[in-house]
C-alpha cells in the first residue's frame, strides 16, 4: 500500500534534524522524549535503543530512480503468471471458510482479497524484510518527508505499546509498510481489525487479522461487493482518445452508445455504474473500463498498473481470460528518453514542466496537446515512437 506516501511532502520547508546538522542519536533522544510525552511506556521505548544509524539501504531505495520506465506488459507479466494463478486458486480453496466470513461482513469478494494479497506480498512470502522502526526512523531523520515518517514512527511505537506485536516482529518494507497486506502504521491504526479475536491485531501472522483488516479498509474506501472491477473492452475505430483516463467517467450506457464493446464484440452489460476508459499502453494497446472497485483499488495504491493487475488477477482465479489485446514488443523508454521527450515538447511549445524523466500528468497533457496538433490519436501516452517523431 502506497497511498499515504504520496500525500506527505512539504517537510523540506521545515527544520529537520538533518538540515540542522543534528546527530541521529540526539534526534532519537528527542523523539524518545516526544513518544514518552504521548504516553508510550518505557518498556516499549527500549526498542529505540536498539536502532542503529540511518540505514543507507533505505535511503538508497527511497531515492532510487529506475533506469527504464516500466511498461504495462512487463509489470503484468511479473505478477500474473500461471504459477501465481494456480497458487491463488489453491489458497482460495484452502481459506474458503474464512474468506466467505470476511465477504459476509465487509462485502469484499474472496478472489479480489486474495489478488491484493498476491500483489502486495506474494501471498505473505515477501513482506519487505526491514525492521519497521529502523526504516521509519531512517526516513523520519532524513529531511525529505520527515514530518510524515515521524508521525508514522510514533504510531508504530503506539502499536507496539498496545501489545499487538513485539518490536522485533514488526517487519515491513523499506518505507515502513507492514505485514502481509503492507499497511502503513496510520492505516493499521485506523482500519486494523482483530479478526481472530485474540485481543491483538496481528497483520504479520494471523490470516483472519490480515483479511479482516484489508477488507475493512476496502469496504470503508467504497468497495462494492456485488460489482466487478471492470473489464477489457474494444474501442470503436473513431474513438476520441481525449475521453480516456481515470478522471473522466461516463455511464455504461453512454460508453455503449459511443460504440465500446466487450472484447468478444458483444454489447457491454448495462448497469447503473460509472466507468473510465483506461489505456495502460496507449491507443495501440489494450483498453479497459474501470468501475468503482477499480477506483477503490487505486485508493489502496494509486497506480493504474497496480489496479489493473489486481482486477485481472482476480479474473484469472475465477476462470476469466488473459488480456486479449496485449501489446507485444512494447518498448520501454529509458529515463533519459523521457527527459529528451519533455525537452522536445517544451521547446515546441507544449509545456511538460521541468524535465524530470517521469511521465506525470503534465507530461501526458503536453503529449496530448502535441498529438492533437499533428493529428495523432490523443492518448497522452509517452512512447519511443512519439519521441522519434519529435526528433
Ligand atoms: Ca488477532
Amino acid at each position: 500500500m502506497r497511498q499515504l506516501l504520496l500525500v506527505c511532502c512539504g517537510s523540506l520547508l521545515n527544520f529537520s534534524a538533518f538540515a540542522q546538522g543534528q546527530t541521529f542519536d540526539s534526534w532519537l533522544q528527542e523523539l524518545r522524549a516526544e513518544a514518552s510525552s504521548l504516553g508510550i511506556s518505557e518498556i516499549t521505548l527500549l526498542a529505540l535503543d536498539q536502532l542503529e544509524a540511518p540505514l543507507d539501504r533505505v535511503l538508497e531505495l527511497d531515492s532510487n530512480q529506475p533506469e527504464f520506465v516500466q511498461t504495462f506488459g512487463r509489470y503484468l507479466s511479473l505478477r500474473i503468471t500461471p504459477n501465481q494463478i494456480d497458487r491463488g486458486r489453491a489458497l482460495l480453496m484452502q481459506h474458503a471458510v474464512l474468506l466467505e466470513e470476511v465477504r459476509r461482513r465487509y462485502g469484499v469478494q474472496p478472489h479480489y482479497l486474495v489478488a491484493f494479497w498476491a500483489v502486495e506480498s506474494n501471498y505473505g512470502r515477501t513482506t519487505g524484510g526491514f525492521s519497521v522502526l529502523q526504516a521509519l526512523a531512517t526516513l523520519a531523520y532524513d529531511p525529505r518527508r520527515a514530518d510524515f515518517f515521524r508521525r508514522e514512527l510514533l504510531t508504530a511505537l503506539q502499536i507496539i505499546d498496545d501489545g499487538h506485536i513485539a518490536a522485533e516482529g514488526m517487519g515491513g518494507s523499506w518505507a515502513g509498510a507492514m505485514g502481509q497486506l503492507q499497511f502503513m502504521p496510520s492505516i493499521f491504526a485506523r482500519y486494523g481489525v482483530d479478526g481472530d479475536e485474540d485481543g491483538k491485531i496481528d497483520i504479520w501472522n494471523s490470516l483472519p487479522d490480515i483479511f479482516y483488516s484489508a477488507a475493512n479498509f476496502l469496504s470503508q474506501s467504497g468497495w462494492q461487493g456485488d460489482e466487478r472491477w471492470g473489464r477489457e473492452v474494444l474501442l470503436p475505430e473513431n474513438f476520441d482518445f481525449g475521453l480516456a483516463g481515470s478522471r473522466l467517467r461516463k455511464t455504461l450506457q453512454e460508453w455503449s452508445e459511443l460504440g465500446l464493446r466487450r472484447v468478444d464484440g458483444t454489447n457491454i452489460p448495462i448497469a447503473d455504474m460509472n466507468a473510465s476508459v483506461i489505456l495502460p499502453s496507449g491507443a495501440m494497446g489494450p483498453a479497459f473500463l474501470g468501475y468503482a472497485n477499480f477506483r477503490t483499488t487505486m485508493v489502496y495504491n494509486p497506480s493504474i498498473f497496480y489496479a489493473l493487475t489486481v482486477g485481472l488477477l482476480a479474473d484469472r482465479y475465477t476462470g476469466g481470460p488473459a488480456v486479449q489485446r496485449m501489446l507485444i514488443n512494447e518498448e520501454a523508454m529509458s529515463v533519459s528518453d523521457v527527459v529528451e521527450l519533455q525537452e522536445l515538447l517544451n521547446s515546441n511549445g507544449f509545456d511538460s514542466g521541468a524535465p524530470d524523466g517521469r511521465v506525470g500528468r503534465q507530461t501526458r497533457m503536453a503529449v496530448r496537446a502535441y498529438q492533437r496538433s499533428v493529428g495523432l490519436a490523443t492518448d497522452g501516452h509517452a512512447s519511443r515512437q512519439l519521441l522519434e517523431r519529435l526528433r
